[in-house]
């Protein structure tokens, strides 16, 4: 305890522990072009790392507590043709405004934003009212009301064919996972599932679903997931091909 205190006064911890700042960059893709770079400073870090965030076409970078951020911008100048590959490879973003199209559970919806009142789906249109400025977030909230609703449907109906039950659905918005298991039989899924193939929202809520079942990834959980979910294959191709382009919807 005295040592962690001594490398790691407090108030520099509250300060900085886990903040992230955004610091210009001249010249790191291009000579003249200034560029936004995320940086964090973590305690736990044991050495600097750059990465392109999926979800929002960022550039993050991690330094170690005691190197100092030039030293971290130095390491990611380095990797100048990395970098622009991988921002050359982040899906266009979809932003929810009125006319935007997009996919829900295989069906393509357009928003309609007019006049006012509560967000509503007839056929092909999503009816948004409101102010301009809230219409991304309300088509969110919408989207977030269906993914409650039908991945909380389809949970317990498959944890019902395998004799277990689900303690609680939640849905969050998570970046690197489309869903988890807990020990006590909760279950968590991203909301942008409903903007996947149904296929392979259905995949996802067996995956999680078979977890009741067995809390590992071995071969009688695949099993599992093969007897409720039939071929799964893919749709797990499809998650790691497409499943960027979802976080980048909103
Ligand atoms: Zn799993």
């Amino acid at each position: 305890m005295g040592l962690f205190k001594i490398l790691f006064p407090k108030r520099a911890r509250r300060h900085d522990d886990g903040r992230e700042r955004t610091v210009p960059v001249e010249g790191l893709l291009a000579p003249g072009e200034t560029t936004p770079v995320r940086v964090r400073r973590n305690p736990r870090a044991r050495r600097i790392s750059v990465r392109v965030d999926a979800a929002d076409g960022a550039i993050a970078l991690t330094v170690p507590w005691h190197t100092p951020v030039e030293e971290g911008i130095g390491f990611a100048r380095r990797q100048r043709d990395w970098l622009r590959r991988r921002l050359a490879a982040v899906p266009a973003r979809v932003e929810f405004a009125d006319g935007t199209s997009f996919a829900f559970c295989g069906q393509t919806l357009t928003v309609r934003h007019a006049g006012r009142g509560a967000t509503r789906r007839e056929d092909a249109i999503l009816h948004v009212g409101g102010a301009g400025e809230f219409v991304a977030r309300r088509v969110r909230d919408w989207l977030k009301r269906e993914a409650r609703t039908l991945l909380g449907e389809k949970s317990r109906l498959l944890a019902a064919r395998i004799g277990r039950s689900v303690k609680a659905v939640r849905i969050s918005d998570p970046r690197t996972r489309w869903g988890s298991a807990s020990a006590d039989g909760t279950l968590a899924f991203s909301w942008r599932l409903v903007l996947a193939p149904p296929d392979v929202l259905d995949y996802v809520v067996a995956h999680e679903v078979a977890h009741l079942a067995h809390m590992n990834h071995g071969p009688r959980f695949w099993a599992l997931v093969g007897e409720l979910a039939g071929d799964y294959a893919p749709a797990r191709a499809w998650l790691s091909e497409n499943g960027a382009k979802l976080l980048r919807h909103g």
